[in-house]
């Protein structure tokens, strides 16, 4: 396993102290397993300042398609042969088709009834309700046959910052013979790795983050926790991956809940830095890919200028796809190791 890093540095003269030379540190690490790059740079404190909720919420309530009183009229129905109830409800969380889709089986759960939840009251039992929604809606799809399933994916786009245009926490639900870009590229990876080594990669991963412990936070049931060495985000990434589980139809009831319960203790860690959005994505192998293991990835999300909405990604990661990560992942583990 390579832990690949190109150390770097600039000299810059310090305008705020008369001109004297400033040497700042670059690292461009290497992911062990894509060889995707990752610069950790910048290195400015990772403290943000969170915006006014109140201001922010007014009057979207009364927009929103997901809220009780809008959600049976304003959302749309699944046809007969796809679902022949049109949606799936459980509880206050209901499932629905996509009306902007990227795939041909697109849905979205939203989390419940309450309209705006903040991030550090999102209890576990609601993550593992929905993503229990989500999966009664996957094995649906199984069961008929339907081409479209073979990646069962779950992502979260909580609050604006993280891509966002609704208040109201949902899921974004959708089973796809399609592998988006990255999922792929690990898929494709893992497998060579395999037929190189004649181990699986993420459980050789799980063993040296174990070890390690740098980056490591810890383990719920048999989902093992850590930031990631090569992380997307700029306040770094948060990984758990799922002991002996290839793909998301063999999660148990069990193992939603206890990845719903490590996303919160993650939640609870970046919110003391102003942290208020994130993204979550489930990366998943097909039912027989024995070289992959099903992981989860949260990325933290925020605004670089609150009150201009510059978003935290511009042209280096939307163009060349390189991301940036502004403190070292072992010291993101320091700071979210007390709460997890
Ligand atoms: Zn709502």
């Amino acid at each position: 396993m390579n832990f690949g890093v190109v150390k770097k540095e600039t000299v810059v003269l310090n305008p705020r102290k008369n001109m004297a030379r400033r040497t700042i540190p670059i690292e461009i690490r290497k992911d062990p397993l894509t060889g995707r790059t990752s610069r950790i740079c910048h290195f400015m404190k990772l403290q943000w300042e969170k915006p006014d909720f109140e201001k922010l919420i007014e009057g979207t309530e009364a927009m929103c398609p997901f809220c009780p009183d809008k959600v049976m009229t304003l959302t749309p129905c699944f046809p007969e042969e796809i679902l022949p109830e049109g949606r799936l409800i459980i509880d206050d969380m209901v499932l629905f088709p996509n009306i902007a889709p990227y795939d041909g089986l697109g849905a979205v759960a939203t989390m419940g009834d309450r309209h705006y939840i903040p991030m550090t009251e999102i209890d576990p039992e609601r993550i593992a309700g929905a993503f229990r929604l989500a999966m009664a809606f996957f094995r649906n799809i199984q069961n008929t046959g339907h081409p479209e399933s073979v990646y069962h994916m779950i992502n979260w786009n909580y609050m604006p910052p993280s891509g966002s245009s609704l208040i109201h926490p949902h899921l974004q639900v959708f089973s796809s013979s399609s592998a988006p870009n990255l999922m792929r590229e690990e898929l494709e990876a893992a497998k060579t790795y395999m037929e190189s080594y004649g181990t699986n990669y993420w459980d050789d991963l799980i063993q040296h983050e174990m070890s390690f412990e740098e980056r490591y936070l810890g383990t719920v049931g048999r989902t093992a926790w850590f930031i990631p060495y090569a992380p997307m985000g700029v306040a770094g990434d948060v990984l758990a991956i799922v002991e002996g589980v290839r793909s998301t139809l063999e999660l148990t009831a069990d193992d939603l809940a206890d990845l719903a319960e490590g996303l919160t203790r993650v939640m609870t860690g970046y919110d003391k830095m102003g942290i208020y959005s994130f993204n979550m994505n489930f990366f998943t192998g097909r039912a027989e890919d024995e070289f992959t293991r099903f992981h989860l990835l949260f990325s933290p999300r925020t605004f670089f200028n609150q009150a201009l909405g510059t978003p935290d990604n511009g042209a280096l990661r939307n163009l060349y796809n390189e991301t940036v990560c502004m403190a070292f992942p072992e010291a993101i583990k320091d700071m979210l190791k007390s709460d997890f």
